[in-house]
């Protein structure tokens, strides 16, 4: 699940030699390469919530568990930290992952992957060729790795999330350095922290995600 995999595009009527052998390494030699979306931060916060960790919000899962970095140079992404000589994944446990029911998008579709569609499709779906050991065993149908893997509201999120990206991208470059500095805290705020875990995801990202472009697109203005 490293962001420097080689990847190869798939189409939906392939199918490819998998089995997983949980050895784990996956999710070792990880550093500074699983960034979290909004909706993997919320998932995660409210699995750790019901096991009872301190988890108002997620920016208590993100303070405990990831670090931040930036994407295209300008947009703040957070990064989940790792552990020990092996960087391994902070939820590795005992060879496995102690978040599984809630792991992120990327490691829910690994060795899968998507990328933002072209001529008119919403994803391009690819095949991470970077841990050839597990290309084994029985075929697995690309469209159904992605049916099972690939729920309606993860594809709606990424949609939306692919959208608006390159808006917030471009207005951020706008408006240059200082005047992002003056809004960062709001950035954080609608993109990662505006949240309530007692409420369904979905809405409250795309309301979250509008008034950020709207803020984004008026500072870029000079307003
Ligand atoms: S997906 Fe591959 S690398 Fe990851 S645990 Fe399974 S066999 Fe190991
Ligand atoms: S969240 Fe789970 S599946 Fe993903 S890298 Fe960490 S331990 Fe592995």
């Amino acid at each position: 699940m490293n962001e420097a995999s080689t990847i190869q595009p798939v189409t939906q009527t392939e199918s490819v030699p998998f089995r997983c052998q949980l050895c784990g390494a996956c999710c070792r030699e990880v550093e500074n390469s699983l960034m979290l979306e909004p909706m993997d931060i919320y998932q995660l916060g409210r699995l750790l919530r019901k096991r009872g960790e301190p988890i108002e919000g997620l920016e208590d899962v993100l303070t405990e568990y990831t670090h931040a970095d930036l994407l295209m140079d300008c947009l703040p992404i957070f990064l989940l930290n790792t552990v020990g000589q092996d960087h391994a994944c902070v939820f590795l446990k005992d060879g496995r992952c102690d978040v599984y029911e809630a792991r992120p998008r990327i490691c829910r579709l690994y060795p899968f992957s998507v990328a933002p569609g072209d001529c008119g499709k919403d994803f391009l779906y690819c095949l991470c060729t970077d841990r050839p050991h597990h290309f084994t065993g029985a075929h697995v149908s690309v469209k159904d790795w992605f049916h099972q893997n690939f729920f309606k509201d993860a594809r709606q999120f990424l949609k939306t999330d692919y959208d608006a990206l390159p808006v917030l991208g471009k207005a951020v470059r706008e408006m240059g350095a200082k005047r992002f500095e003056r809004m960062l805290f709001q950035f954080l705020f609608y993109r990662y922290y505006n949240y309530d875990l007692d409420q369904p995801f979905m809405p409250q990202f795309i309301r979250n995600t509008e008034e950020l472009k709207k803020l984004a697109v008026e500072a870029a203005k000079g307003g």
